[in-house]
């Protein structure tokens, strides 16, 4: 069973600052995780390699500094990585993302799983996932929460509904779109992180010509879509906290209510 795995490294908060001036994400000072999501696909994956051989090949595009994320996969049991690096892709749109991580997954071939995260933390569009599905003529299933069977032709998995789960055979090769409920990933093994940085890493780094594109059909340049401003919204109301004996705050809170007509 050879597996690809879409992993975002993304700020370790939902708490996304914009600089006011630019419209762009503050980063310092802001750790860089594995997306949430991306660590159950990963652990997904890696439970599958153990019980039906073959190998997990982790893909993820991003700045030079994702090399980490992709080192933590590697830990947590991954075969191999690779690190989609370029000045050529920055700026990318979901569709342009979508487009490379697709060209990408042609170039290594050969799979039968593909997983994803449902949703990244900080682009939250959910979109990647079936949009390289679509660009890969394979079938989708999102928001899966149980694998029960996979067979040499097909899958079996449940996926969350708001009011229930549907039952969806699938197949193969597919790609799936994982949330949480799905396992509890495993922690890195400190000798394969070590491995990971060793001279002869499992980690490879490819550029535009080594997918075979060319700039102007990906990063900014090869996006439909263009960010006109980016603004984080202002909140005039100002909360206060009433603390200490409840009995004396009760009072105190009826005044206030009072005092801003509320009651
Ligand atoms: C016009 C425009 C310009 C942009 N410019 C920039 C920019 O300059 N820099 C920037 O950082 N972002 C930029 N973005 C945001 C960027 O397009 C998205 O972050 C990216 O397409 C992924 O979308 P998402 O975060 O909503 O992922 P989702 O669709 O929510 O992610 C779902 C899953 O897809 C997989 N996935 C998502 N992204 C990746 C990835 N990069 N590599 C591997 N797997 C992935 C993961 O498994 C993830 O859980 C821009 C967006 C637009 C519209």
């Amino acid at each position: 069973m050879n597996i690809i795995v879409l992993i975002k490294q993304v700020p370790d908060t939902t708490d996304v600052k914009l600089d006011p001036k630019t419209g762009s994400l503050i980063r310092e000072g802001v750790e860089s995780i594995i997306n949430p999501d991306d660590r159950h696909a990963l652990e997904a994956a890696i439970s599958l390699k153990k019980a039906e051989g073959g190998k997990v090949t982790v893909l993820s595009m991003g700045p030079p500094q994702t090399i980490d994320a992709l080192s933590e996969a590697i830990g947590m049991g991954a075969n191999e990585a690779i690190l989609l690096s370029d000045s050529a892709f920055a700026g990318a749109d979901t569709w342009s993302t979508s487009f490379t991580l697709g060209k990408s997954i042609e170039k290594i071939g050969g799979y039968d799983l593909i997983f994803c995260g449902r949703q990244a933390i900080d682009g939250d569009t959910a979109q990647i996932g079936p949009q390289v599905a679509d660009y890969l003529h394979v079938p989708q299933v999102t928001y899966v929460f149980e694998i029960e069977k996979i067979q040499k032709k097909n899958i079996i998995v449940k996926k969350r509904l708001e009011d229930g789960y549907e039952r969806v055979q699938c197949n193969l090769p597919a790609l799936l779109t994982v949330i949480g409920e799905l396992n509890v990933p495993r922690y890195p093994m400190v000798g394969r992180l070590i491995d990971a940085c060793k001279e002869k890493s499992p980690i490879k780094i490819w550029n535009a010509s080594d997918i075979g594109v060319q700039a102007k059909d990906v990063g900014l340049e090869g996006s439909f879509t263009q960010v006109i401003k980016t603004f984080a919204p202002k909140f005039k109301r100002q909360g206060e906290m009433l603390e200490g004996d409840a009995k004396k705050i009760a009072g105190t809170l009826v005044e206030k209510l009072k005092e801003n007509k509320l009651i």
